[in-house]
């Protein structure tokens, strides 16, 4: 069993403490203190008993921490934490500050297995899924630096709803009314298009929003640029997105990476708007960000306003995503915590 009490809701902490002999309530000390508190080390908890604590230590219950490596600032006011795991694996956090709104974006696994071909953590190796102790610690640390994170994006590195149970239980921890309280309704999960994670998340009570990243309208280029079409293609992943309106009733964001020339056309666009007929939803166009030894460009401004037009005329609600980060690596798709990309190929080479 994990030891980390941070990776814990606040009933399986009163699980732990009741298994110890102790009082339930005890179990809210020990989450106010390390979910609001921010608190690293059991035995600086003084509302506890030193027994009791000494208790916990001697069973091997920890406060999981990331290590901050480093913290790029760009101008923009947006900045990039490098964080290393226990195991000495390394991800990224990024923090968005917008006047009111201060969005943290935060990894959910080492690496991606997913492979977009526009996507930066896509060339690097997929080495593991990160706990939901290691995700809510993203916002825990980055909260302690640079104040209150009031927005959560699931954007950063990996596919979330490839490690559906610890993000689940990360975002049940940080809405928790006891905890950060951080709203559901400020909390989104992105995904490439796993069919079965849209599915299970449909039925669940505590329920994020949903942002898919489509980034074209038919399965022949999709196939080319993100490999996850093959296993789940259009069809079926827009039947996956009608069974969640059905059941949730809510809208939901299509993410549409502009790629010069490859998927940015008028025709394109029209495409798209055919093939969304019928669903709920919003789209968010964000420019192609480079990264080396990327063979793509991102669209031109004029091919973006011409897609936005194009897309705005037949009635759909878009928006340009502002793009922030890019000066340090930050923005949507360039994230690598300084895995080379040279390490894949060895990988996929030795498979
Ligand atoms: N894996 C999830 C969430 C992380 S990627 C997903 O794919 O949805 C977050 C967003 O960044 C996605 O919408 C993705 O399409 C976009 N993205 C990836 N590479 C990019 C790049 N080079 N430039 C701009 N956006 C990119
Ligand atoms: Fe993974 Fe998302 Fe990047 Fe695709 S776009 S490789 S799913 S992080």
């Amino acid at each position: 069993m994990n030891r980390d009490l941070k990776d814990k809701t606040l009933e399986e902490l009163e699980k732990v403490v009741v298994g110890l002999g102790q009082k339930k309530y005890l179990a809210g000390y020990l989450f106010k203190f390390i979910q609001v508190q921010n608190g690293r080390e059991i035995g600086a908890l003084s509302t506890l008993s030193k027994a009791f604590r000494a208790q916990l230590m001697e069973q091997g219950y920890f406060i999981g921490r990331l290590k901050v490596v480093d913290v790029l600032t760009d101008p923009d006011g947006s900045a990039k934490y490098l964080f290393e795991l226990a195991d000495g694996e390394r991800i990224e956090t990024v923090l968005l500050p917008e006047e009111e709104r201060r969005t943290l974006c935060v990894s959910t696994q080492v690496g991606c297995p997913m492979g977009c071909a526009f996507c930066a953590t896509g060339r690097i190796p997929f080495r593991r899924n990160l706990t939901a102790g290691e995700i809510v610690d993203q916002v825990n640390t980055v909260e302690e630096h640079a104040g209150r994170i009031t927005n959560l994006v699931y954007m950063g590195m990996g596919e979330p709803l490839l490690n559906y149970d610890a993000v689940l239980k990360s975002i049940r921890i940080l809405n928790h009314s006891a905890g950060k309280n951080i709203g559901i309704r400020h909390t989104t999960i992105s995904t490439s298009g796993i069919v079965p994670g849209i599915r299970q998340l449909a039925e669940e009570e505590v329920r994020p929003r949903l942002a898919i990243s489509l980034s074209a309208p038919t399965d022949a280029l999709r196939g080319k640029l993100m490999p996850v079409t093959h296993k789940y293609p259009l069809a079926e992943l827009l039947e996956a997105v009608r069974f969640y309106q059905a059941n949730t009733g809510q809208r939901v964001t299509f993410e549409y990476v502009l790629i010069d020339k490859v998927n940015d056309s008028v025709t394109h666009a029209r495409m798209l708007v055919k093939l969304l007929h019928g669903l709920m939803y919003n789209v968010n166009l964000i420019e192609h960000n480079p990264f080396s030894g990327c063979e793509f460009t991102g669209s031109s401004r004029e091919r973006i306003q011409r897609f936005a037009s194009a897309l705005k005329d037949a009635g759909v609600e878009t928006t340009i995503r502002f793009r922030m980060g890019r000066r340090i690596k930050a923005a949507c798709g360039q994230l690598q915590a300084g895995y080379h990309p040279r390490e894949r190929r060895k990988q996929v080479q030795a498979e």
